[in-house]
């Protein structure tokens, strides 16, 4: 124990720390054990205890939260997008390789009348890369 008499209790705090710390588990607190480093409203602090620096790491904590929770939200974010672009992808699948067979029986037509021919035989190419691409089978 520190401080028996009034002169150098009044002197032990001015050297020591003000801060308080839990002393037991019913939450009752002692006076900081270390040495002040630093006064605040006329207080004496150890830099863990001095309000300002209590506050500056606060400060600096809560701008790490919250910089990861940006980064949580936007990675959430792009894969939500991702996710909805691959459910789209796969619902137009169906649709593209349905069309782009019609399109073929259709195109055999007119790839037919020789005026057409060069056109029909270039789309028609590009059909059959498509379909092949579709189907997995190799061109
Ligand atoms: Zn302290």
């Amino acid at each position: 124990m520190q401080g028996v008499g009034a002169g150098q209790e009044s002197m032990a705090t001015k050297e020591r720390c003000s801060g308080r710390v839990r002393s037991d588990a019913w939450g009752r607190t002692t006076q900081c054990a270390r040495n002040a480093v630093l006064t605040e409203d006329g207080e004496p602090y150890c830099r863990q205890h001095a309000p300002s620096l209590i506050a500056q790491r606060r400060a600096r904590s809560d701008a790490a939260w919250a910089a990861k929770m940006d980064a949580d939200s936007a990675a959430w974010a792009e894969r939500e997008r991702r996710r909805q672009s691959d459910a789209r992808k796969l619902v137009a699948y169906d649709a593209l390789l349905a069309a782009c067979e019609a399109a073929r029986t259709y195109l055999a037509v007119w790839q037919a009348n020789p005026a057409w021919q060069a056109e029909a035989d270039a789309v028609f190419a590009q059909l059959e890369a498509a379909i092949a691409l579709a189907r997995g089978e190799t061109p």
